[in-house]
């Protein structure tokens, strides 16, 4: 993304994980040109997790990703290279039209706008692999969508913040991974996942942050991780968690949804793939929960839903 897109800083890719820099240093680079996009699937689905579940989304799946969590159910979007992009023809009918990947930027655009256009849905999911290694593309896919009335989401893993920046003006939403080396087993640095928060947070957009959940959690790890939230939300309300100012509840939780610039927390129990065996216990599950709402109150435990309802 430094290279054909003129993508982030120095200073802005220091601040990443490791192979982070050099992801976003190398989004843009090569195969494709800058009109083009890497794509793995198009399709029209119900949303399985975190805040928008439920809801009826078109999911823009990109190529490649910069990191490899070990419970990753995607394998066939990580690596950045041209390929197949299967493209969904009627709004959950599953059937298939195989295309080359790259496409147009247009052209994806227009794909969209064909399943929508059969089928009201709620937003765009935009997903992967990481959407942000695609640099200055995924920008321009993000605004186009955007000023055609397409609200969009961003599903990422939160370490490539300067392709976020500049993606920022063109979001509804923005799901954020936070990575917990204990149950993903990749290294990604907390301070450049806070800053990517911040900047979320102090956007304004809608945005939420997902942690998953396996049965060896690391317990400090895990508290980190939900202070780290806490904080942010406090900084960018200007005012101290428990504050009145920020509308944090005296006398319990409301069911759903947060105030104002907290983002809540959604804590997601892995689901088993790949190198991970086993889902966390029942009762690990509850003592996750409690342990995070002691903490931060804007926490909510959702699964996978998607997969318990034979979705893709
Ligand atoms: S960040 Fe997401 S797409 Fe990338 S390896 Fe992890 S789970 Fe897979």
């Amino acid at each position: 993304m430094t290279t054909a897109s003129g993508g982030g800083t120095a200073s802005e890719e220091s601040t990443a994980s490791a192979g982070s820099a050099a992801a976003e240093g190398s989004a843009a680079a090569g195969r494709t040109g800058p009109e083009d996009i890497l794509a793995t699937e198009v399709f029209s689905a119900i949303q399985g997790e975190a805040a928008l579940v439920g809801t009826r989304q078109i999911f823009v799946r990109l190529t490649g990703c910069n990191i490899r969590c070990a419970y990753c159910d995607q394998p066939e979007a990580l690596e950045k290279v041209p390929g197949p992009c299967r493209i969904e023809q009627t709004p959950g009918r599953r059937d298939w039209k195989t295309v080359a990947s790259p496409l147009g930027i247009s052209t994806l655009v227009a794909l969209v706008d064909d399943l929508w256009g059969a089928l009201p849905h709620h937003s765009i999911s935009l997903t992967g692999g990481e959407p942000l290694m695609q640099g200055d593309r995924v920008t321009e896919l993000a605004r186009l969508l955007a000023e055609a009335g397409r609200p969009v989401m961003l599903e990422t893993n939160g370490t490539l913040l300067g392709a976020f920046r500049r993606t920022l003006p063109w979001l509804a939403y923005v799901s954020m991974d936070i990575k917990l080396p204990s149950v993903d087993a990749e290294q990604v640095r907390p301070e450049t996942q806070r800053r990517f928060l911040t900047a979320a947070v102090e956007s304004g957009v809608t945005t939420w942050a997902k942690v998953v959940i396996g049965p060896s959690t690391d317990l400090d790890e895990f508290d980190r991780a939900v202070d780290m939230v806490a904080s942010v939300a406090a900084e960018s309300a200007g005012a101290p968690m428990g504050s009145p100012a920020v509308g944090l509840p005296s006398g319990g939780i409301p069911s759903a949804g947060s105030p104002g610039a907290m983002p809540e927390i959604f804590l997601q129990p892995v689901t088993p793939f790949a190198a991970v065996a086993s889902a966390p216990t029942p009762t690990q599950v509850l003592e996750l929960h409690e342990r995070a709402l002691r903490r931060y109150p804007w926490v909510r435990v959702v699964p996978q839903t998607h997969k318990h309802i034979g979705q893709l």
